[in-house]
C-alpha cells in the first residue's frame, strides 16, 4: 500500500547530506534548487511541502520564501508567526 510519503524514496536528495536542502545562506539555496530541478519527485515534493506547511528548507525547488508566496497566490490564510 502507497503511503503519502512513498515518493520520497524516489528523491534525489534521499542519498544526499539532508544540510544541503536547510541551508543557511541564499547560495545554500541555489545549490538545493539547482538538485531539485533534476529530481523525478519535485512536483510531489512541492505539493508535499505546501499542504503539510513545512516552512523550514529547500522542499520541491523551492525557498521557504517561494512556498509563502505560492500559499498566498492560492489563498490559504498563513500563521503570522510563519511570516
Ligand atoms: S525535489 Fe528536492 S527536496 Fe524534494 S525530493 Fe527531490 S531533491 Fe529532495
Amino acid at each position: 500500500m502507497e503511503t503519502t510519503t512513498d515518493w520520497m524514496e524516489d528523491g534525489i536528495c534521499r542519498n544526499l547530506n539532508p544540510d544541503t536542502f536547510f541551508p543557511s545562506d541564499g547560495v545554500g539555496v541555489e545549490v538545493a534548487k539547482r538538485i531539485c530541478a533534476t529530481c523525478p519527485v519535485v512536483n510531489t515534493c512541492l505539493e508535499f511541502a505546501l499542504e503539510n506547511r513545512i516552512d523550514h528548507g529547500v522542499w520541491g525547488g523551492t525557498s521557504e520564501r517561494q512556498r509563502r508566496r505560492i500559499l498566498k497566490a492560492r489563498g490559504v490564510r498563513i500563521p503570522i508567526y510563519s511570516l
